[in-house]
C-alpha cells in the first residue's frame, strides 16, 4: 500500500503580509497570525473613521448644570 501523503490543502497567504502559511481556525483565518488580523481589521475600521464626522470640542459641551 501506498505511503505516500498526499496534502489536499493548497498553501494560501496572508491577505496582508502575503507571507505562505496554513489555514488557521478562526478567529484568525486565512491570517498568518492575529496581528495581521488586527491590521486588516483596523483598516476598515479607519475607513469607518474617515467618512465619519471628526470629534468637535462643541460635542462635548452638552452638559448643563443640573440644578
Ligand atoms: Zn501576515
Amino acid at each position: 500500500m501506498d505511503n505516500k501523503i498526499t496534502t489536499n490543502k493548497e498553501p494560501i497567504h496572508c491577505p496582508i503580509c502575503n507571507k505562505p502559511t496554513e489555514y488557521s481556525t478562526p478567529p484568525i483565518g486565512t491570517f498568518c497570525s492575529t496581528r495581521c488580523q488586527m491590521v486588516d481589521l483596523s483598516k476598515w475600521l479607519n475607513e469607518e473613521y474617515v467618512v465619519s464626522e471628526p470629534l468637535q470640542p462643541h460635542h462635548f459641551e452638552d452638559s448643563e448644570d443640573q440644578g
